[in-house]
């Protein structure tokens, strides 16, 4: 068994707290069950070619809050892209991902490229659906129907869903999303350049990037894993497992789905010191697992002044050794009210 959170995204010197959560949960579990944890970044981009420089300040952020990792896979790293290529060949080899002339929907920047075949989505961020033969870019303009063009499409077999979602109530909806995989088709070659390119029978294509990452499964031998992510990419993590199933049928994948957590009033979260054990704890406390969405509950925080190193560690040691050690789903319970009563009996 292995843990691997969510590739996560580098996009600024400044870290979002929000971006802490998975790898702080992955490491509390990682640490109770006493398995191997790898932190995975991403850092390839279509558009922005930086995104590598901000891998170190997210990883002192890390270090600050004392959220401890067993090792690093960076997507544009020498070893794993390669690693990454290596598979995304195995997949055209294996069949999975063939040369077909198809009907592509595409506008002028190319930001927006999808088969014919694909369910049009109304809430696009992309494009705009004027009806339905006419879709706008967002970007460009450009308004655009189908066109045949030669392109690179991986045909999903039946994929199975994970044995196991954290939390419970999220497992109807990671279901469906494997409901929705199985069977489908998905273009993975771009007409524009994306900085990750192939060649098929002699012709050369541009692979979405995020197809390309994606496929980060199978840049491992373990056949469990436990993946970490927020619930608001399910879809993402569906896709990382049903792409690791192709190519190791007998592979097994536990999903972990973190609540979302918004940081609500602006100024008064400037006044956070998020390297302190309060605000660990308070963020623990804070977090919803029923709703999915929480927001930092700065009344909590105040209940915390008084919380120092020894009522830390009591928290902490409670929920990895005592709560979470026979069964990971119980990372659920942590809540404002077991973290109060456990204040109460460390005094
Ligand atoms: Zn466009």
């Amino acid at each position: 068994m292995k843990i691997i959170t969510f590739p996560i995204g580098t996009r600024s010197d400044k870290v979002k707290f929000g971006l802490t959560i998975v790898p702080a949960l992955a490491n509390l579990i990682a640490k109770s069950q006493e398995i191997p944890y790898t932190l995975a970044l991403n850092t390839i981009d279509s558009y922005i070619d930086c995104r590598e420089n901000y891998v170190k300040p997210y990883l002192k952020e890390l270090d600050e809050q004392g959220i401890g990792y067993d090792d690093v896979w960076i997507d544009s790293g020498k070893e794993e892209f390669k690693k990454l290529l290596f598979n995304l060949d195995k997949l055209i080899k294996k069949g999975f991902i063939t040369n077909q002339k198809r009907k592509v929907y595409k506008c002028r920047c190319g930001k927006v490229e999808f088969l014919d075949t694909g369910i049009l989505n109304n809430k696009a961020r992309l494009y705009k659906v004027i009806d339905n033969d006419t879709i706008q870019c967002r970007e460009c303009g450009d308004t655009f129907s189908s066109e045949v063009v030669s392109c690179l499409i991986a045909k999903f077999p039946k994929v199975f869903p994970p044995k196991k979602v954290i939390p419970q109530n999220k497992t109807k909806e990671v279901e469906d999303t494997f409901l929705r995989i199985s069977n489908m088709e998905y273009m993975v070659s771009r007409t524009r350049e994306t900085g990750v390119e192939v060649e098929v029978n002699s012709k050369k294509f541009f692979i979405d990037v995020d197809f390309f990452w994606l496929n980060i499964l199978n840049t491992f031998d373990d056949l469990e894993y436990l993946i970490c992510g927020s619930n608001h990419v399910i879809w993402h993590l569906s896709m990382m497992c049903a792409l690791k199933q192709v190519l190791s049928p007998n592979s097994e994948t536990s999903m972990l789905l973190s609540p979302y957590i918004y940081k609500g009033d602006f100024n008064e979260c400037e006044l956070i010191d998020v390297h302190s054990e309060q605000a660990y704890i308070a963020f623990l406390g804070s977090l919803s697992w029923k709703k999915g969405n929480s927001v930092w509950n700065y009344q909590f925080l105040k209940c915390l002044k008084e919380l120092g190193k020894k009522e830390y560690n009591y928290i902490i040691n409670h929920v990895c050794k005592k709560l979470i050690k026979d069964n990971p789903e119980n990372i659920s319970k942590v809540n404002r009210n077991l973290i109060l009563k456990l204040l109460k009996e460390c005094k």
